[in-house]
């Protein structure tokens, strides 16, 4: 059984009573947490996940909203009294773990102990990984059109054997790009973001900032030939507006599209 459990959906600034996007995808025994913003360990609380029970957190880029939960993360594990405990693997990009480091350096300074043990799997930043986290479970990272301060990478969980033959693919931050047709391909769900509105903001119907609209993203996941779409990190100026990103991707693709509530765990196989 997979299972994603949205940790949380919001941009960088959060709607009201909101927290930043992150997520946990739940495949056998691995629990793989999919970014670490500022308020990650009220959010894997509020969905009873503990921090022990994360084996893998993948990183799609340094900005704040994405990894400013890490040196907090990594000081429940160092406060933990368990001596079985073990950290997570941490999964990301060289330029991503320098910043993982000057996060922890000036929160904590340098930390012993649980942390510092955490092992790590470097993936590239400027083109296709691939790595195997477990025999059935492959993770498949891309480049995205983010931001040049901070590199974003997108990515593509598949499973298979006694997990079941599953696909689910995240976007993190990004324009429009090429990437994403690659890593959503068939995906059961895929998690795209959807910052804007090109129905309430033309302006920005070809993306802006380094995000995408609702209308880029029912355009993925028809060419992905994807059977879900959940549209996340939704700009807070569209609150109670969600309907409209909703429509405004049901117009350009046939499947179920959703603006998923923080705590929503979607089971795949289940559509
Ligand atoms: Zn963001
Ligand atoms: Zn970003």
């Amino acid at each position: 059984m997979i299972e994603v459990i949205f940790l949380g959906v919001g941009a960088a600034i959060p709607m009201r009573n909101g927290t930043n996007a992150a997520y946990l995808v739940r495949a056998g025994n691995e629990n793989i947490l999919i970014d670490c913003g500022p308020a990650i360990l009220q959010q894997l609380d509020a969905v009873g996940i503990s921090p022990a029970q994360i084996t893998h957190v993948f990183f799609t880029h340094r900005h704040g909203d994405h990894v400013l939960g890490y040196p907090m993360l990594m000081l429940w594990y160092e406060l933990s009294e368990d001596p079985k405990l073990q950290a997570p693997t941490l999964i990301a990009s060289p330029q991503t773990f320098d910043a993982l480091d000057a996060l922890m350096a000036v929160s904590y300074g340098t930390v012993e102990g649980v942390a510092e043990s955490a092992p790590r799997i470097s993936v590239p930043q400027e083109s296709i990984g691939r790595t195997q986290i477990h025999p059935n479970i492959m993770l498949t990272t891309a480049p995205m059109a983010h931001s040049d301060f901070a590199p974003s990478l997108g990515l593509r969980i598949e499973t298979r054997n006694q997990l079941g033959k599953h696909v689910v693919a995240f976007t993190g931050d990004t324009g429009p790009n090429d990437n994403i047709a690659l890593l959503g391909r068939d995906a059961e769900l895929l998690v795209h973001e959807a910052t804007y509105s090109a129905t309430l903001n033309p302006e920005y119907a070809d993306g802006a900032y380094g995000h995408s609209t609702a209308q880029i993203a029912g355009r993925n996941a028809r060419t992905c030939g994807a059977q879900r779409l959940a549209l996340v990190h939704i700009d807070a100026i569209y609150e109670g507006r969600e309907h409209a990103l909703i429509e405004e991707a049901q117009r350009e693709f046939d499947g179920h599209v959703f603006v998923p509530v923080a705590g929503l765990s979607i089971t795949l196989g289940d559509a």
